[in-house]
């Protein structure tokens, strides 16, 4: 079948959609320079009792919250199709942006969705078995449900494609390369936006010196940039590695796969769980994966003490791993949600820096910066608010210009 035009469609308003392992977020976008960001919200708790969908007015002010009839990510999927069709009817926009956290050795930039494309993401959905097959679906449901709405795909790895060969490299028999097992790193669409934002706040000389950008939310990554352009980052062929994150474990001694084999008879299946849902600051304080409780119980609960400070070390090991591969820090950056709002964790992290130049201002720190080293740090340490929504506005938006007549995907 051939598609047909899109006239119906307004093609000054995009929805980007950003579907995590137990959420999807969206948001709505009115063309722009920057774009402005309309309505929002998230659907938390997705396969967890008290599955609800909340949003919030342009404000940032939160007007509903609906609760979800318990189900998996295809319910909550459908459930937010038809919120969507309701609310804001699908006339009323251009085309729908998607994060997609891979695209594979093929796919890097921002594009629209065609069949092709989404064959090879169905192809690797082993590469992310999290993230991927969700992202499928949700592009599928809107394939199925209006066929001429306009896809585009946004990729999490796009930032770190021009890694030198020997960070992207991993250490297993070569012939693996072939199959594209490399490091790909993620939190891409973060990390563009932080390089943007801080070539506006601080110029465009302090963007292309040695910076290390550092992620840190549920999912936690960092990555080291040097004129501009990404040289390392913690995540690796999956989003598991790198620093322990709020479920996820991070980098692990790999004699562990085997061990537990032998000892537990665990499968593939059931690693692959630990690591990914049972491990981090919830393996070890076998409380909460939220920081913000750990912090609440260092005091009283030696195992929340005990993720808390792993934690940090960790991230603090990593900046230094990075400024070696740097070459010495210029800019440190901090985001995400527990970057953005943990003053007491960016303490603890840059506690012991002062060798690489950072001196941190504590009075800063507290009152939430954006710039928290003294005046006298050879380093800066900044705080940036990161917005991959908006990353992904502005590619929707850049595509549905140089594209008149985009089209969507066939169904198939
Ligand atoms: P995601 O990776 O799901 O997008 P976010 O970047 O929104 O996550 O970060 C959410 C996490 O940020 C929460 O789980 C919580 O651990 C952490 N967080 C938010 N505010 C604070 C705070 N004030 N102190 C410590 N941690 C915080």
């Amino acid at each position: 079948m051939t598609p047909k035009p899109t006239p119906a469609q307004d093609r000054s308003r995009v929805l980007t959609i950003n579907g995590g392992s137990s959420s999807i977020k969206f948001a709505l976008y009115q063309t722009g320079d920057p774009p402005r960001r309309g309505l929002q919200g998230k659907i938390d708790r997705i396969g967890l009792p008290g599955t609800s969908l909340a949003f919030h007015d342009p404000a940032g002010n939160q007007r509903e919250t609906q609760a979800i009839a318990a189900g998996d990510r295809v319910v909550a999927s459908q459930f937010l199709y038809d919120w969507l069709a309701k609310r804001i009817g699908f006339d009323a926009i251009g085309a729908i942006g998607h994060r997609i956290v891979n695209g594979g050795a093929r796919y890097y930039e921002p594009q629209p969705v065609t069949e092709a494309l989404l064959d090879e993401l169905r192809h690797i959905s082993g590469y992310a078995p999290e993230h991927l097959p969700a992202e499928i679906a949700m592009i599928d449901l809107f394939n199925e449900r209006m066929p001429r709405l306009p896809q585009v795909a946004c990729f999490d790895t796009a930032f770190h494609r021009n890694m030198p060969r020997v960070a992207k490299i991993l250490p297993i028999p070569r012939r693996y390369q072939a199959d594209g097992v490399e490091r790909y790193g993620f939190h891409g669409l973060s990390y563009a936006f932080l390089m943007e934002e801080l070539a506006r706040v601080a110029g465009a000389e302090a963007a292309l010196g040695k910076i290390v950008l550092a992620h840190l939310g549920n999912g936690a990554s960092l990555a080291a940039v040097r004129d501009g352009k990404g040289i390392d980052t913690s995540m690796g062929f999956t989003p598991a590695a790198g620093v322990p994150m709020s479920t996820r474990s991070g980098d692990l001694d790999p004699g562990l796969v085997s061990y537990f084999a032998h000892t537990e008879n665990m499968t593939a299946q059931q690693f692959h769980i630990m690591i990914n849902h049972e491990s981090g600051l919830l393996g070890v304080s076998e409380t909460s994966s939220d920081l913000r409780d750990l912090l609440e119980r260092e005091g009283t609960d030696i195992r929340a003490a005990d993720a808390v400070a792993m934690f940090c070390y960790q991230v603090k090991k990593w900046i230094g791993a990075f400024a070696a591969a740097l070459g010495g820090i210029d800019t440190l950056v901090f985001a995400g949600g527990i970057g953005e709002n943990s003053a007491e964790i960016r303490s603890r992290i840059c506690e012991g820096l002062d060798f690489l130049g950072i001196r941190f201002d504590e009075m800063r720190n507290t009152a939430g910066g954006p710039v928290i080293s003294a005046d006298a740090s050879r380093a800066k340490v900044r705080i940036i608010h990161t917005d991959e929504d908006a990353v992904i506005a502005r590619a929707v938006f850049r595509i549905l210009d140089a594209t008149e007549t985009l089209q969507a995907t066939p169904p198939p």
